[in-house]
């Protein structure tokens, strides 16, 4: 099993209707800065090394101006010295929202299953998640949704619900139709008007 690049896998997905936040490689912190223009981004090393990044320290979120770019950027390099190959990918910075997670692996027993929780820190904590097995309808999307305690943290109160229904089912769909044997978006950044993929992580 071989992880798939993230641009990669990003593009991958794309094709599904699955948008991730934009992204870009970083050779250098002057590219960092200039994807930045005005607005804050994101800098993360990624390594086939290092799985979990924020545990690691290799997430650096809010950053703003040249300054503060170019200071993460070096510290990414630094921790980087044990870690290669790695790159370093810049992001937008998704606008807040609540953490979800969507996901799919192979079963030994049922094969393709399809998964949505809650995301980010709290997956471990509070194990809130359903899983169905692949391929799903839009129905089995629905019943996903409304099983998981936090649906209402999830959906604004149901105000986005047909969306994250919809992202399940497209998700579900890639999966299906695709060789990758393990997929995990997490988290997927939820808010009342929209979501940003921010982590994305596929196995060939
Ligand atoms: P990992 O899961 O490997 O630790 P992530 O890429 O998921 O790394 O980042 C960890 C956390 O950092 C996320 O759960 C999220 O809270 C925050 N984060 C990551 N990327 C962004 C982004 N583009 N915008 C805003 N917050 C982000
Ligand atoms: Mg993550």
């Amino acid at each position: 099993m071989e992880l798939i690049e993230y641009m990669k896998a990003s593009k991958m997905l794309e094709k599904y209707g699955i948008k991730s936040i934009r992204s870009s490689y970083v050779p250098s912190s002057l590219e960092a800065v200039k994807f930045a223009g005005a607005n804050s981004i994101v800098l993360k090393l990624l390594s086939d090394k290092a799985l979990h990044k924020s545990k690691a320290g290799l997430v650096k979120v809010g950053l703003l101006g040249k300054k503060d770019i170019e200071s993460a950027f070096r510290e990414l390099e630094r921790k980087g010295a044990s870690l290669k190959p790695y790159k370093i990918i810049a992001q937008e910075m998704a606008k807040g929202g609540i953490e979800i997670i969507i996901g799919g692996n192979i079963d030994q027993q049922f094969g393709k299953m399809v998964l949505l929780g809650l995301g980010g820190g709290y997956v471990e904590t509070f194990k809130d998640t359903a899983l169905r097995i692949c391929p799903i309808g839009k129905s089995d999307a629905e019943d996903m949704l409304n099983q998981l305690k936090s649906k209402d943290v999830i959906t604004s109160n149901g105000s986005n619900s047909k969306m994250v229904v919809d992202l399940v089912l497209q998700v579900s769909r890639f999966f299906s139709e695709s060789d990758i044997s393990e997929l995990d978006l997490n988290p997927v950044m939820i808010r009342k008007d929209g979501y940003d993929v921010v982590d994305i992580r596929m196995l060939e």
